[in-house]
């Protein structure tokens, strides 16, 4: 289960996260392409925007279930 105390610093403030135990393995990128990227050097990934439409929340949903590390998380 992701850590809310140890988000990436990067994430945009809102509900959803990446936290430090990101791999990275580039399986959340597939799922939202649009709201989670990977950070310079690739070291690791985090939301460059939060959810705002059901098919965003979906992905984000998606996402979440599809991550091996469980790093994604949503405390809203
Ligand atoms: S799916 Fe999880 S471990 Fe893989 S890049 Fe995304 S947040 Fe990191």
């Amino acid at each position: 289960m992701a850590d809310k105390n140890s988000k990436q610093p990067e994430n945009v403030p809102g509900p959803w996260y990446v936290d430090q135990t990101c791999a990275p393995c580039h399986v959340c990128l597939d799922e939202a392409p649009a709201l989670i990227r990977y950070a310079p050097g690739e070291t690791h990934s985090f939301f460059f925007k939060q959810p705002e439409t059901p098919e965003e929340e979906a992905a984000a949903e998606n996402a979440m279930q599809a991550c091996p590390t469980e790093a994604i998380g949503n405390d809203g």
